[in-house]
């Protein structure tokens, strides 16, 4: 499941891409990828242009001028592939940028070869002939068309916490709303996507370390610098992964085809058995909330 760093990723690279394309024809294959009505779609898809591109936790936004927005959730496996046009001419005439490859998301060969393929679920073509793919494999992934003014209603939405990268996110609005459940072990609060949006596993366990807390320690016991240090390690951390292209596993492919560092800002995160990097003791794994965590058991003291 690509995490906020991914999804941000592949935003930044769309919102370079995709505004002021107008979109001339779209093909799906399945109708679970593409949940839309074919009246909707001949209303407020075709001959729409593309505004902005947008992202809340881990859903994309696509704006269009006709005032509806493509909902993109990736899930699993879901990836975007954007395909610039072959065709020169047109593509100059537009003033739009000729031949540019840009995709993000699920790591496997459909980020690099030829597209359509089998796991392809929606053609979105645009009028200069570049075309954005929507693939996915396992078939969880959907866009969906909605008015922009609905998407904020959506139910996913109404519950996610705040952006933990957005520049209004302070130290005191983390303190607040990780003090609404003080009684829970930190790192199950941090885990809690009503609390914060898009905060995964890896993310948790390495601000966790950064900071020097256990993860298991109950919120309410947790000193009021340590948490003010969490928020900025949390809001770097996810920043490093961004700029050195996602922590996806395996053989990470980013917008323009180059493979990600997998994981090399990881301090802790799958890194048992080896010397942790501040003070040399040996990294362990416990479970914490469910999940394999990362902990160096001298610079992160349990809770007595
Ligand atoms: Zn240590």
């Amino acid at each position: 499941m690509p995490e906020l760093p991914e999804v941000e990723i592949i935003r930044v690279g769309l919102a370079k891409l995709l505004p002021g394309r107008v979109i001339e024809d779209v093909w799906h294959d399945w109708p679970k990828s593409f949940p839309n009505s074919p009246s909707d779609t001949a209303k407020f898809l075709l001959k729409a242009k593309i505004v902005h591109v947008r992202r809340r936790a881990k859903v994309l936004i696509i704006e269009l001028s006709s005032n509806y927005s493509l909902v993109i959730h990736l899930k699993m496996t879901g990836q975007l592939v954007y395909v610039g046009s072959t065709d020169k001419l047109k593509a100059k005439s537009s003033k739009l940028i000729a031949e540019e490859k840009f995709g993000g998301g699920h790591p496997n060969d459909s980020l690099v070869g030829k597209l359509p393929d089998k796991s392809t679920r929606v053609k979105i073509d645009f009028s200069d002939n570049s075309k954005l793919f929507f693939n996915d494999q396992r078939k969880f992934g959907w866009m969906r068309l909605l008015p922009t003014a609905q998407v904020p209603e959506l139910d996913f939405f109404k519950d996610i916490g705040p952006e933990p990268l957005d520049d209004d996110f302070t130290a005191a609005k983390f303190i607040e709303a990780l003090y609404r459940r003080k009684n829970s072990n930190i790192k199950a609060v941090l885990l809690d996507q009503t609390m914060l949006a898009g905060v995964g596993n890896i993310y948790a366990d390495e601000s966790l370390f950064m900071a020097k807390i256990h993860p298991l320690t109950p919120v309410g016991r947790v000193s009021r610098t340590k948490l003010v240090a969490l928020h900025s390690d949390l809001r770097q951390v996810l920043q490093l992964s961004i700029t050195k292209g996602g922590s996806t596993d395996r053989n990470y492919v980013d917008a323009n085809g180059k493979k990600g560092s997998y994981l090399s800002f990881a301090q802790v995160f799958r890194r048992e058995g080896q010397p942790c990097p501040r003070c040399g003791t040996i990294i362990e794994k416990i479970r914490v909330a469910g999940r394999g965590t990362h902990i160096c058991p001298h610079c992160q003291k349990a809770p007595k």
